[in-house]
Parts: structure tokens; C-alpha cells; sequence
């Protein structure tokens, strides 16, 4: 069969056309990593070390100790500050939120991964997942054992940690904790034992998912608000306000409470015997407080469970607000944010039940 020249002619523009425009390969994402410091970036005098120091490697020694990281994405890091975790302070938290905000208000930048001790690592994901102003992933992670350890967990976490910062599912979700396999919703998780490399749960919940050298599943949605949609903002913010928590037990007195309303305490976070419960005397003191203005949230000590409102105290009648899921730690996070937009214990129970 002959074709007509004009036919010929066609096919040869085309592929000339196909030719000179060579199929795009996908481009790599950009990942910023922020390092904090931690036990992940922590380093024993040798191997077999029972102690370590946190934070003593910079972020690209962490980078560097991750094989085959080059593959998943480009990573840039940027050192925030190279603390112990238990040294996180508002003014650290400040610090980090604006550049998550900043690096991801940046078009090229298309997630954040960030290195952090694993002691208060819950307390920081859940303030930057009501504070971070983009839907673009955000993933925290640290390590159990120091950087020089036998066996360390912190490269296989960094890894996992990159791969789920680029993965389309953690668009949205808040911030993510990845550690030994396991992803979490920072909201969710807390960290259950002292030293194990599976430390990490979301007690009442379950994980957001697991993640095998880099393969993802996920699990669970995430079902509070998150974001830019808590409608919370660290733009104008050099301090937040101060909240203390208050460990509930037999025969509590009101001395605790009444220092640190004393100290300057604008908001209190009881840690409850069960059902967010305490003493008659502390009680009455945190009847007497709520009274004068201060927000009162009770949560409870235990590991698991739901602060109910109006259950054994009436909250209603008192001006209390119940702190639902949220343990102690996580309730004082909340309730500092809560308070730089109110100090109306109603709205700040609707936050209580929203985020
Ligand atoms: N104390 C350390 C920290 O939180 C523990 C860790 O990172 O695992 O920085």
C-alpha cells in the first residue's frame, strides 16, 4: 500500500516534534530537613557506651550516615537548634514553626522532615500541627539510640521518615511522627517507654500507617482539624502564654496550683487521678482560679482513655473544660495556643473537641 506524500510528510513533523522534546522525567522532590537535635544526632565515647550526649552531630552528618537518601528526594538541611529534647522551650517551638512555615511557603519546597529528641517529640508535632500554615507533608523524626550506637535506629528512621515526606498521602494529615516502622498522627502519639525502640503509640487510636524500607501503607485518616484550618498563627508571636500541669494524687493539696497561678500561670492543666478527678482542697482551688480567670483543663494521668466532660465533676457549673483524648503534655500544648485567641472556657472546649 503507498501512502500519500502528505501523510508521510505529517508523521515525519511528528516525530520530529517527538524528538525534539524528550519525554520529562518526573522531577525529585525537594525535601528541607530542620535539624533540632536529639538522641538522634547524639553520640556515646564508644560503641558499647551505656551514656551519650544529645545532639552532637549537625544535620549533615546525620544525612550523610543514610544510604541511598539521594534516591528519594533532594534534601537540603538547615540546623534550628541542637538541643536535648527535654531543653525544648516556647521559644525554640516559635523559632521552628516560623521556618516550617517559611521553607514550605516556598514554591520549589514540597515537605519538611525534621530531627528531634524523642522525649518531647510529641508535645512539638502536635504544636506544629495546629500552627503549620501549608497542607504540604510535614514528618518528625528521631531515634532511641545515639547515632554511634550497635544498631542504630536513626538512619532507617531518616529514611523512612524522607519517604513518607514524599509520599502524596501525608498531604494534609498534620504532622507525622515516623519511628521504628510506624507512622503516627503527632496529635495521637505518645511516647510509652523510657528506652525501647518501640516507644512510640497512638494509644487510643492505633498508627496512621506503617512504612517498610520506604513502602508505605496507610491506615487511619486523620479526623480533627489541622493546619491552616485551626485557624491558629505564630506570625505575630514572640511568647505564648504560660501554662503549667499539676500532678493529681492521694491526699493533694492546693499548694501546687496556688504557686503557679502565683507565678503567673494563665492556664492549668491538671494531670487527674482517672476520670481527670483530684482532692476536694484542689478542687476547690481550681474553682476558686477558674473564677479569677484562668483556664482550668482537666486530663488525667492515665495512659489511655477519654476525659469526659461532666462526668464526676461538673464542668458546667464550674467553668472547666475537659481534655477529651488529649494527655497532660499535649492538653498544656492546646490550651497555650487557645489562649493567645481566648480565655472563654466554652470556646476553648469547642477547640478541645475539634483539634
Ligand atoms: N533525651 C533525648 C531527647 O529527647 C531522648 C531521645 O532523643 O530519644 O532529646
Amino acid at each position: 500500500m503507498r501512502l500519500k506524500k502528505s501523510f508521510i510528510a505529517a508523521a515525519v513533523a511528528i516525530a520530529a516534534t517527538a524528538i525534539a522534546v524528550p519525554l520529562q522525567a518526573a522531577e525529585p522532590p525537594n525535601i528541607r530537613v530542620l535539624a533540632t537535635g536529639g538522641t538522634i544526632a547524639g553520640a556515646q565515647a564508644s560503641a558499647t557506651d551505656y551514656g551519650y550526649k544529645s545532639g552532637a552531630y549537625d544535620v549533615n552528618s546525620l544525612l550523610s550516615a543514610v544510604p541511598n537518601l539521594d534516591k528519594l528526594a533532594v534534601i537540603t538541611g538547615e540546623q534550628v537548634a541542637n538541643i536535648g529534647s527535654q531543653d525544648m522551650n516556647d521559644e525554640v517551638w516559635l523559632k521552628l514553626a516560623k521556618r516550617v512555615n517559611g521553607v514550605l511557603a516556598e514554591p520549589g519546597t514540597d515537605g519538611v522532615l525534621i530531627t528531634h529528641g524523642t522525649d518531647t517529640m510529641e508535645e512539638t508535632g502536635y504544636f506544629l500541627t495546629l500552627v503549620t500554615s501549608s497542607t504540604k507533608p510535614v514528618v518528625m523524626v528521631g531515634s532511641m539510640r545515639p547515632a554511634t550506637a550497635i544498631s542504630a535506629d536513626g538512619p532507617g528512621n531518616i529514611y523512612n521518615g524522607v519517604a513518607v515526606v514524599t509520599n502524596p498521602g501525608a498531604t494534609g494529615k498534620g504532622t507525622l511522627v515516623v519511628l521504628n516502622d510506624e507512622i503516627h498522627y503527632a496529635r495521637n502519639v505518645v511516647k510509652t517507654n523510657t528506652t525501647t525502640v518501640q516507644t512510640f503509640v497512638s494509644i487510643n487510636r492505633g498508627p496512621a500507617g506503617v512504612v517498610n524500607t520506604g513502602k508505605i501503607q496507610w491506615f487511619e485518616p486523620m479526623d480533627r482539624k489541622v493546619g491552616p484550618a485551626t485557624g491558629f498563627s505564630v506570625d505575630a508571636l514572640d511568647k505564648l502564654p504560660r501554662v503549667d500541669v499539676i500532678y493529681a494524687h492521694a491526699n493533694m493539696s492546693a499548694d501546687l496550683i496556688d504557686a503557679a497561678i502565683k507565678n503567673g500561670a494563665q492556664g492549668l492543666v491538671i494531670a487527674g487521678v482517672g476520670d481527670g478527678n483530684m482532692t476536694t482542697p484542689a478542687l476547690d482551688a481550681l474553682t476558686r482560679a477558674a473564677k479569677e480567670g484562668i483556664v482550668v483543663v482537666r486530663s488525667t494521668r492515665l495512659p489511655s482513655g477519654v476525659v469526659l466532660r461532666n462526668n464526676e465533676v461538673n464542668d458546667d457549673e464550674k467553668g472547666f473544660v475537659a481534655s477529651g483524648e488529649l494527655n497532660p503534655a499535649k492538653s498544656r500544648v492546646l490550651l497555650q495556643l487557645a489562649l493567645t485567641q481566648t480565655k472563654d472556657p466554652i470556646r476553648i472546649q469547642k477547640m478541645f473537641y475539634e483539634y
